[in-house]
């Protein structure tokens, strides 16, 4: 037995779980449960919430009167608030089930960088997609899914699965989710930004309901990904494992985007503007609570078959 190395950094092994060998300290940690993850992630899921309203009845009471730079720069800090309150939930649930995680910010940079450097340049100026995905219901389903779903979705894999994923640092079952999340809020933060930007400042009030609905809807599917990620570094997966896994998150991501233009308004738009913002916004929750429970229930009884077997 002594011959074979863990599968997290290589010290001699000691038993087997899921056909992959791992020493003492990391078939714990691979099976470790964080009984935590679940209430946190609904606090998040408020707090976001919670953070729309404050943003909303401030924008409505005291009509802040700003143009220019001043309404570009207070639109791009409304823009970074989803992932800063992300990280602040996150580093409380740290403290509860203490575990370094010096990559979080790095991988959240990562998914920054590439939405930045390669996603927003494929979408808007490769793909031209504004111009052609509002054409008809079909081609907005299918364009939401092949090549917006698809490039986001991949990419954020990709700020996972070539930084964190191979290290010492990613030895936790839900570690492939936490890192996504991670790249995914990442990438919202910059859409967002995008979006302020390109407008020249926007509405604060209604556009930071737009901007949490990308954030939740963006770190929902990057979970999917993160939890093939995880299963497929402690477990032996076949070669459609992460092609299936990233498959379901760009056709849950295409679809999240069709059935929300459907919900805010007849007919989509592009720039986000809406009559009704708010269904959104509870559309947006449910789709993330929905996805991160199911997620996290996954997880939950996948390590409990795997020890069950050990
Ligand atoms: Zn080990």
């Amino acid at each position: 037995m002594s011959d074979q190395v863990c599968c997290i950094r290589g010290d001699p092994a000691s038993s087997m779980i899921g056909k992959r060998w791992f020493c003492g300290k990391h078939s714990q940690s691979a099976t470790r449960e964080r009984p935590h993850t679940w209430r946190i992630s609904i606090l998040l899921v408020v707090g976001l919430v919670v953070f729309v309203g404050i943003v909303y009845m401030l924008d409505l009471v005291l009509h802040p009167a700003l143009t220019g730079a001043g309404l570009i720069l207070a639109g791009v800090l409304l823009a970074l608030v989803p992932a800063f309150i992300w990280l602040v939930f996150f580093y409380i649930q740290d403290r509860l089930e203490p575990e370094p995680k010096g990559y979080i910010l790095g991988v959240f940079l990562l998914g920054a960088l590439l939405a930045s450097a390669v996603g927003i340049p494929l979408v808007d100026n490769i793909f031209h997609v504004s111009k052609w995905i509002y054409a008809d219901t079909a081609t907005t389903i299918l364009g939401s899914i092949l090549v917006v779903g698809f490039i986001q979705e991949f990419l954020k894999y990709a700020a996972v699965r070539y930084s964190v994923y191979p290290s010492a640092e990613f030895d936790e079952a839900t570690d492939g989710v936490i890192y996504a999340t991670a790249a995914g809020l990442g990438y919202a933060t910059v859409l967002n930004i995008q979006f302020v930007i390109a407008n020249g400042g926007v509405a604060l009030g209604s556009s930071v309901i737009r901007m949490v609905v990308v954030a939740l809807a963006q770190a929902s599917f990057a979970g999917i990904t993160g939890y093939f990620l995880g299963r497929a570094r402690f477990e032996k997966k076949p070669w459609w494992w992460m092609p299936f896994g990233l498959s379901l998150a760009a056709v849950g991501n295409g679809l999240f985007n069709w059935l929300r233009g459907l919900i805010v308004q007849r007919g989509v738009s592009l720039t986000g503007a809406s009559t009704n913002p708010w269904m959104g916004l509870v559309f947006a929750s449910v789709v993330a609570l929905f996805t991160l429970g199911l997620i996290l229930w996954l997880i939950r009884r996948n390590i409990r078959t795997a020890l069950a077997e050990k």
